[in-house]
């Protein structure tokens, strides 16, 4: 009886118990677009940031800004990717000791 215990794939070990998701075993979860790239990745999967723009120039802004004026500025939600949130620096490759929610 070849392959009887045979429990997922063995072959390859499981480095994040969530498999880099999180929200438990949910099943299928909304796609979302990732900010930077435009890939589209689970929602449990991306990373979220709240990104704020502002309707006014960045140098016209400042200015306005020395004169003591308060420029609104819009909060918008938005998702990376993870090869994106590495590559802009928001998340960082953590040691395997200092990673959450590990098995071993
Ligand atoms: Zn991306």
């Amino acid at each position: 009886m070849l392959g009887y215990y045979y429990d997922g794939d063995l072959s390859v070990p499981k480095k994040r118990k969530s498999g880099g998701r999180s929200g438990g075993k949910r099943g299928r979860s909304k796609l979302v677009q990732c900010h930077s790239c435009g890939q589209l990745v689970a929602q449990d999967k991306a990373k979220k940031f709240t990104v704020y723009t502002s309707a006014v120039d960045y140098r016209l802004a400042k200015e306005l800004r020395d004169e003591g004026a308060i420029i609104p500025r819009v909060s918008k939600i938005a998702y990376y990717c993870v090869s994106c949130a590495i590559h802009r620096h928001r998340i960082h490759i953590r040691k395997k000791t200092d990673r959450k929610g590990k098995e071993r």
